[in-house]
Parts: C-alpha cells; sequence; structure tokens
C-alpha cells in the first residue's frame, strides 16, 4: 500500500519559510510584489490566478492583478509587460497561460524580462535551466522535485521515467531529475512500448493531460508516482493522469490530485519570486 505524498503540507512548509524570509527583507523596507496578467475568462485560469493571489497574501507579498478582455491585441499585452519591466514595484511578472489563440504565447514569454520572469519560461531561463545553473525554478517540476525529496528516495541511479514532453513540464522535468543523477527517459505520444518503459520506472511522473492514463501494469510494485495531471473524468469530476485507486496497492508512494503537484506549483512561483527580490536588492 503507497504511502500518500501531502502536496498540501509540504507546500505549507515552504510557504512558511518563504514568509519568514520576506518578513525579514520587508524589515529593510523591501516590498515585494508579483504581477499576474489574465486575458479572458477562462474558468481554469481564473482558479490559478486566484490561488496564486492567495499565497501571495500568505507569504505576505503584494500581488498587482491585471485583467485584460478577451480580444486583447497582442500588442496591448505586450505593452502591459513592457510596462511591468519597467516597474520597479514588480518584481516578478506572470502571465497566465493558454493565451486566446489570436496572441502567440512565444511573443508574450519572449516579452518578459528574464529577471522578473518567474515562471522561468523564456528561454534564457530555459537555457540556466539546461545547463543547471539557474535562479528560477520551473515551478511545476521544482514542485514535483521536493515531493520526491519528501519521500526521502534518492534520485541518484534510479530509473525515472517522465511521461509528457512539453516545454512547460516534461522536458524541465527529464532535466532536473538528470540534474539529481536519475538515469531519465521521456516518454510521449509515438513512445513505443510505454507500458513496459513505465513499469521499470523507480520514479514515475505522469504529465499527459490524460485522465486515469496510467494504470497498475505500469507501475513498478513500490515506485514512487508522481501526478502531475489536473484533468477531469467522465463525471467532469478532477483526477489525474494517474489512477489513483487502482494503482494505490502497487505504488511505494503516491501523489494525490487534488493536493499533490498543485499547491507545490504554487509555492515554487513564491519562491522564485522571493529570488527575483532577491537578487534585485543584492541580497543573496
Ligand atoms: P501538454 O503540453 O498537452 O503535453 C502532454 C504530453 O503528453 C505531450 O508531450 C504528449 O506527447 C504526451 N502524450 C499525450 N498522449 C500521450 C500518450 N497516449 N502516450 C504518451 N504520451 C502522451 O500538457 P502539459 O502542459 O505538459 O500538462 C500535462 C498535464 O499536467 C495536464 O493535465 C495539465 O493540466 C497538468 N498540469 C498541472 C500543473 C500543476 O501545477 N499541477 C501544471 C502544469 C500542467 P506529444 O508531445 O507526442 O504530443
Amino acid at each position: 500500500m503507497a504511502q500518500i505524498i501531502d502536496g498540501k503540507a509540504v507546500s505549507a512548509k515552504v510557504k512558511e519559510q518563504i514568509r519568514k524570509e520576506a518578513a525579514e527583507i520587508k524589515k529593510q523596507g523591501i516590498e515585494i510584489g508579483l504581477a499576474v496578467v489574465i486575458v479572458g475568462s477562462d474558468p481554469a485560469s481564473r482558479v490559478y490566478v486566484n490561488n496564486k493571489k492567495k499565497a501571495c497574501e500568505e507569504v505576505g507579498f503584494t500581488s498587482y492583478e491585471y485583467t485584460l478582455p478577451e480580444e486583447t491585441t497582442e500588442s496591448e499585452l505586450i505593452s502591459l509587460v513592457e510596462k511591468l519591466n519597467d516597474d520597479d514595484k514588480v518584481n516578478g511578472i506572470l502571465v497566465q497561460l493558454p493565451l486566446p489563440e489570436h496572441i502567440d504565447e512565444n511573443a508574450i514569454i519572449n516579452a518578459i524580462r528574464p529577471d522578473k520572469d518567474v515562471d522561468a519560461f523564456h528561454p534564457q531561463n530555459v537555457g540556466h535551466i539546461m545547463i543547471g545553473d539557474f535562479n528560477f525554478l520551473p515551478c511545476t517540476p521544482a514542485g514535483v522535485m521536493e515531493l520526491i525529496a519528501e519521500t526521502g528516495v534518492d534520485v541518484c541511479g534510479k530509473n525515472c521515467v517522465v511521461i509528457g514532453r512539453s516545454n512547460i513540464v516534461g522536458k524541465p522535468m527529464a532535466m532536473l531529475l538528470l540534474h539529481k543523477h536519475g538515469t531519465v527517459t521521456i516518454c510521449h505520444s509515438r513512445t513505443k512500448g510505454l507500458a513496459e518503459i513505465c513499469a521499470r520506472a523507480d520514479i514515475l511522473v505522469a504529465a499527459v493531460g490524460k485522465p486515469k492514463f496510467v494504470t497498475p501494469d505500469m507501475v513498478k510494485e513500490g515506485a514512487v508516482v508522481i501526478d502531475v495531471g489536473m484533468d477531469r473524468d467522465e463525471n467532469g469530476k478532477l483526477c489525474g493522469d494517474v489512477d489513483y485507486a487502482a494503482c494505490f496497492d502497487k505504488a511505494g508512494y503516491i501523489t494525490p490530485v487534488p493536493g499533490g503537484v498543485g499547491p507545490m506549483t504554487v509555492a515554487m512561483l513564491m519562491r522564485n519570486t522571493l529570488t527575483a527580490a532577491k537578487i534585485k536588492n543584492n541580497i543573496m
């Protein structure tokens, strides 16, 4: 039977550390600010933005919210990003994805100044992550690494399998596991023999975006199973990429959805915002 990795508890611990550090920095008269930009009215994006604002309150940051209408043009959004780039009160800029189809996401990501890119999506920060010399953590993969650390399982030398190769999750996830000396396999929609590859994983990270995709035959006895997915099941209920109930007895450790990776992503965003403020004010 698996041990549940409680993402809410771990994220609370991380946020408490950040709150304490931010309070110390505040004593020097430094306010830490995060700008959150949302375009349109996607309900899931709204929930994510509200969670980020709430986390700012918890750790003592000031959040600046910009809610723009769906019909906002790419150049209008870039103008706002440029204004925030130059705003000294703003340490971090987060533009909630996905953006409406008429806006090129890469153009927006590239417009964010790398030292305020707290999502770590700018190519300059992605490059730093690739070579293992980075200030900003890729939020979701970094959250996953904290959850793995919580199990006490050492990544070094382990067979690690990541299902998914997105720029946001899969690729940086594989990189962080590699930096910790895991032997990493990245799987995707063209992978052949996926179930067999997964079944050899000591650490399995699912970032597929398909409800209950990972079934017990894909899980090695005692493996660490991390579920990044935020999906809806056949009844519209939130679930992950892992069939949690079916895999529970086989896994050694498992993250629930909700309450696993999700809260960690927000905590890592707070950590990046703190880092941005520290770098700007030469506090390292
Ligand atoms: P994405 O961009 O859609 O990528 C999904 C990946 O899964 C792709 O690389 C795709 O392969 C692969 N895939 C799809 N079908 C597959 C199959 N049948 N077999 C093997 N691989 C398959 O998604 P994402 O942005 O990485 O997000 C993944 C999931 O994580 C989603 O549920 C998302 O909501 C969730 N998420 C959660 C958080 C959080 O904080 N908890 C943060 C970000 C994302 P190809 O490249 O070949 O198409």
